[in-house]
């Protein structure tokens, strides 16, 4: 297992649409190994999608404090309620928002077999599934957020420190 290096706010990669797994080989494996390896390098709560280590892959490793789930082609098939609450992201790193997610959902996985397997998951699980899902089309969380609080301090950042992460803001329509 190695520990990859998580690619950052500014470069393109991180806008770009990943692509289904077609077959879960030796290869994916390894992926996910060193996805896993590097979320835990990582203290505290964290999800890393392949996008984020420069892979255009549908995959996604998290333990977001229910312990580690992989995610393969995932999808979104139900969603309801809604909640707001804070996210952070490894690609940008030391700053949080507040976003607006769906308060359930529930997903479509294939899982290391390739057999479909479903999550239901609310709250923080929910949220971090959200998050993830979404850099597999390319969206950030900054794309939802107007603020950005330092995550050290939990104080709103002053424009001066704001504003050269929220040029990086792409809107989303929803
Ligand atoms: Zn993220």
């Amino acid at each position: 297992m190695a520990e990859r290096i998580i690619v950052r706010l500014g470069d393109p990669v991180l806008r770009e649409v990943s692509k289904n797994v077609p077959a879960i080989t030796a290869h994916t494996e390894k992926i996910l190994e060193d996805m896993a390896q590097t979320i835990y390098a990582d203290k505290g709560r964290a999800g890393l999608s392949a996008i984020q280590i420069g892979i255009p892959k549908r995959l996604i490793v998290m333990d977001c404090g229910s312990g580690l789930i992989e995610l393969i082609n995932p999808q979104i098939v139900e969603k309801s309620g809604e909640q707001v609450g804070p996210e952070a992201c490894l690609s940008i790193p030391g700053v949080v928002g507040m976003v607006r997610r769906a308060a359930y959902v529930k997903v479509e996985t294939l899982n290391r077999m390739g057999e479909t397997v479903t999550i239901e998951a609310d709250d923080l699980l929910a949220r971090c599934i959200q998050h993830e899902l979404d850099h597999l089309e390319g969206i950030l969380f900054i794309d939802y957020v107007d603020e950005l609080y330092s995550a050290k301090s939990g104080k709103k950042l002053k424009p001066q420190d704001a504003n050269p992460i929220l040029l990086h803001r792409r809107r989303v329509v929803r």
